[in-house]
């Protein structure tokens, strides 16, 4: 089913494809706004010359912006990790919105019956709820990421209000004993300034290479289709064991997929490895 390969914008859920096509309308729209409001009816001359190439630049700096916001993995202005790189056959496994019970501890009973390490970017408003799941995943091994205190969008606050939600975060976990300096944002939007607060507080921005659209369930076969298709060395996949703060959403389609998945991978000579490895050749800094 070509409609489902990763990696195209047929492969994107219709209601991201619409999304996505506003975006592009806007971005134009914008563009072509703010060009005749610079150069106005003055058209004559070296600026007549230039108008398709400014109209074309601008029209780039307006996608480029858009593009910055909205799509995790690109920042062309720094380094920003959403692929492993340097070696071979190695996969990273991430698990964004929990703790959720009862499907964190299903996944991290999987895990552990496969001798498997991940890292779960948990929201600090479901942490509150379930901090004995909390424990459990560090005790076994695995590593947690800050995905904020209630998944805002970020590009919807200000930088106290950004590090507001770091903080509420870190406010649930220090009395857990837990810290860390991995940080995933709600949907992957940034902001120039999250970065500020992330330099300040050391967090490292973590995006992704492949997420699936887990959430939205497609079905156990369009879903193993989508983890498995064109598999490449270094990719970092998203799931959900939860979704944003609801309260006990039903993951139990990912959990039927997962060791399906999991053994594809191994199948295919792919070793899982945790991002705390991930050290050195890799496509940003850790
Ligand atoms: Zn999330």
């Amino acid at each position: 089913m070509p409609e489902n390969r990763v990696g195209t914008f047929l492969a994107v859920p219709m209601k991201y494809q619409i999304m996505i096509a506003i975006f592009w309308i806007l971005g134009v729209g914008i563009g072509s706004w703010l060009f005749s409001r610079i150069f106005g009816a003055k058209r004559r001359g070296i600026v007549g010359a230039l108008w398709p190439a400014a109209q074309f630049l601008l029209f780039l700096a307006v996608v480029t912006v858009f593009a910055y916001v909205f799509v995790p993995s690109f920042n062309p202005f720094r380094p920003l990790l959403s692929r492993v790189a340097g070696r071979e056959k190695v996969l990273v496994l991430t698990f964004d919105d929990g703790p959720n019970e009862p499907f964190t501890s299903e996944i991290l009973d999987l895990l552990k019956g496969r001798g498997l390490k991940a890292t779960f970017f948990l929201l600090g408003k479901n942490a509150e709820r379930y901090p004995e799941v909390v424990k459990r995943i560090v005790e076994e091994g695995h590593q947690i990421g800050n995905h904020t205190y209630s998944h805002r969008p970020l590009i919807t606050l200000d930088e106290t209000q950004i590090a507001g939600e770091i903080e509420g975060w870190e406010k649930v976990m220090a009395p857990l004993g837990i810290h860390t300096n991995l940080f995933r944002a709600p949907h992957g939007w940034k902001v120039p300034w999250l970065y500020s607060v992330l330099d300040r507080k050391n967090y490292q921005l973590i995006a992704w290479t492949r997420g699936v659209w887990d959430t939205d369930q497609p079905g156990e076969e369009i879903l193993f289709q989508r983890l498995t298709e064109h598999l490449a060395s270094g990719e970092i996949i998203l799931l959900h064991d939860g979704i944003e703060t609801r309260i006990e959403p039903d993951r139990s389609q990912l959990l039927k997929v997962l060791p399906r998945v999991l053994d594809y991978y191994r199948d295919q000579g792919y070793e899982i490895i945790p991002l705390s490895q991930v050290k050195n050749g890799i496509s940003g800094e850790i």
